[in-house]
């Protein structure tokens, strides 16, 4: 047993990673627990779904991380339940961790807003199996539809993305590039241009939270790459091989993205703290817990505030908070006061597609165009973890601009998993 404070963090994503790193000169024992043995840089996860970047790209192996920082050892298990009174969690294991410092980092999941259907027949885009399911999906797809054209009449080749925020358009405008660039070359007999991507938003923008110049350029953007951007047009029901809009309208589609809204991690709830809007833990301004000195949320669970503004669910949020926690867990080893979370606002930003993006910047100055790209493109290869992801997501991009070319056509899948057709495919002959 260390003579050391034991501090367990829950969650090795941005924010759990924060923490861990920030505490490594401190004298504690750290266990990292997540119930996946990589890091996933969520922002990237769309390019793995489009064929863009291999899975690998976009995982970092969490041992590889901390493999010269000795005071973190990482658990892989899921949380079940949390002990507040007696300082230990449970894991699905059947083991039982105590603590005497707890970060829960434990991210946010999908919402579908109780709309019928959706949980069953669309693909969110959180996790890698998301992705690679997400991927599969597209390439099967087009893999019917060149079997028996006709299926595209069904809606084979109708993908349809619910939500125009980020993770939408960026989603939206990759599925453009595949189809209208690259899968032209793939397939000589079918006729690829009948596919059809249309993003149906509730709201009357696309990318609410930035700039009007910067919304319509990106709807701009995304019609002239062939986008369908239907505004103010909520879904009511998803079927297997269709989505009902809340105007009566039903459009067939095979593949529905979910890219509409988040909720907290299941381990919010386990803690049984106030929560606020989308399931957020309410937080001290130091991001302890109430009456819980000992425990603190960072990330997309937490109700993060900055100068008592609401900070959104952004990965620089995370990073920030749990660096902050970390010297805050080091301040209360040295026996003084806590202090406040301060955020340190870079901007935000995404991508429309190839040449394309968006940048608001915090004194409200914007960029869009292929400069905002590049500054993208050179932001995301700098957060991403490890410098052979770096590298091999340098050389996937290059590749594809110099080529069109995208490296991660493949469907993997196992071979119980036969038959391919999912989510609202009809069945089609292969002959
Ligand atoms: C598709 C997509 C695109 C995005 N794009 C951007 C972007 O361009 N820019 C930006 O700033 N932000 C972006 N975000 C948001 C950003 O990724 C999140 O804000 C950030 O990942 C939050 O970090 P976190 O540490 O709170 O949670 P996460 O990074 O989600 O990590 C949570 C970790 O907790 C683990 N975990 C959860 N529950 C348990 C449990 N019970 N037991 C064990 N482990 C558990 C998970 O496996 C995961 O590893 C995007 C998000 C998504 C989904």
């Amino acid at each position: 047993m260390s003579k050391y404070p034991h501090v367990v963090i829950v969650g090795a994503g941005f924010g759990g990673l924060g923490v861990a790193e920030q505490l490594a000169h401190v004298p504690v024992h750290v266990t990292l627990i997540d119930r996946h043995n990589y890091h996933t840089f969520q922002p990237l996860l769309y390019q793995v779904a489009t064929s863009l970047l291999n899975a690998e790209d976009v995982g970092a192996s969490v041992r590889s991380m901390f493999r010269h920082q000795e005071n973190v050892n990482f658990r892989l298990g899921t949380v079940t339940g949390i002990d507040l009174s007696g300082r230990e969690i449970q894991l699905d294991d059947g083991d039982k961790v105590t603590f005497d410092y707890l970060v829960l980092a434990g991210g946010a999941t999908v919402n579908y807003f109780g709309t019928p259907g959706a949980a069953e027949h669309t693909f969110p885009l959180y996790t890698l199996m998301n992705a690679v399911k997400l991927r599969n999906q597209v390439m099967q797809r087009f893999e019917a539809a060149d079997r028996d054209p006709a299926a595209i009449d069904d809606g084979a080749l109708t993908f349809v993305v619910v939500g125009a925020g980020p993770t939408g358009v960026e989603t939206a405008g990759a599925l453009s590039d595949l189809f209208y660039n690259l899968l032209p070359r793939d397939y000589h007999q079918l006729a690829t241009e009948k596919a059809r991507i249309i993003i149906v938003e509730m709201g009357k923008e696309v990318l609410a939270a930035f700039k009007e110049n910067l919304r319509e350029y990106a709807r701009n953007e995304l019609e002239e790459r062939k986008v369908e951007v239907r505004l103010g047009e909520a879904v009511a029901e998803v079927g297997p091989s269709s989505v009902k809009l809340k105007s009566g309208e039903e459009i067939k589609a095979h593949t529905i993205v979910w890219a509409a809204g988040v909720q907290v991690s299941p381990l919010a709830k386990m803690l049984g703290m106030p929560q606020g809007r989308g399931g957020r833990v309410k937080l001290n301004p130091d991001l302890s817990v109430p009456e819980h000195p000992e425990i603190f949320v960072v990330g997309d669970m937490g109700e993060v505030s900055s100068d008592g503004l609401v900070l959104p669910q952004l990965a620089s949020v995370a990073m920030q908070s749990g660096e902050h926690v970390g010297r805050q867990i080091s301040r209360r080893i040295a026996v003084e006061e806590t202090q406040p979370f301060k955020y340190w606002d870079k901007g935000f930003m995404a991508t429309i597609g190839r040449g394309s993006a968006v940048v608001e910047f915090p004194n409200k100055r914007t960029l869009h165009g292929p400069v905002a790209y590049f500054a993208w493109l050179g932001v995301h290869l700098a957060l991403l973890s490890g410098m052979r992801n770096r590298i091999e997501t340098l050389w996937n991009w290059g590749w594809s601009a110099l080529t069109h070319d995208r490296a991660a056509r493949i469907i993997i899948e196992g071979e119980e998993d036969v038959p391919v057709l999912s989510s609202g495919a009809k069945s089609v002959s292969t002959q």
